[in-house]
């Protein structure tokens, strides 16, 4: 049996969670690297030593996300936690809103900005007189 970061217990026949489809070996070495020790990037400042568990929490705290670069012992280069075993610690984290999605909302903002303040000016107008 292995116990998936989504609490599901798994066969050891089954290479993938049969909960969430996560791998058996990124889990597996997610856990095992407990005492390994990362590094990360944020802005140009260079942190850590973190351990996998720290990652999640800064995962879930959205101080660092999937595409942020880490790095620990043994690596030749920095390379994006989603390319990592630390991927499956991201699993249960929100992604980030789709650029379509930002761009509809922002788009929509200025459609309708507009409208909302002279909506609001003609009331104080009236108000006004
Ligand atoms: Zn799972």
């Amino acid at each position: 049996m292995w116990r998936c970061n989504c609490g599901r217990e798994n066969t050891d026949i089954g290479n993938f969670c049969i909960a969430c489809g996560a791998a058996k070996n990124d889990v597996i070495s997610a856990q095992i690297s407990e005492d390994v020790q990362w590094y990360y990037y944020k802005g140009s400042d260079r942190c850590g030593p973190v351990t996998a568990s720290e990652i999640a929490d800064l995962l879930r705290i959205e101080e660092i996300d999937r595409k942020t670069l880490v790095w620990k012992s043994g690596m030749t280069d920095w390379i994006p936690l989603n390319q990592t075993a630390l991927n499956t610690l991201a699993t249960d984290v929100v992604p980030p809103i789709p650029m379509q999605a930002v761009s509809d909302k922002y788009a929509w903002a200025l459609a309708t900005v507009p409208f909302l303040c002279d909506f609001f000016l003609s009331r104080l107008n009236i108000v006004g007189m």
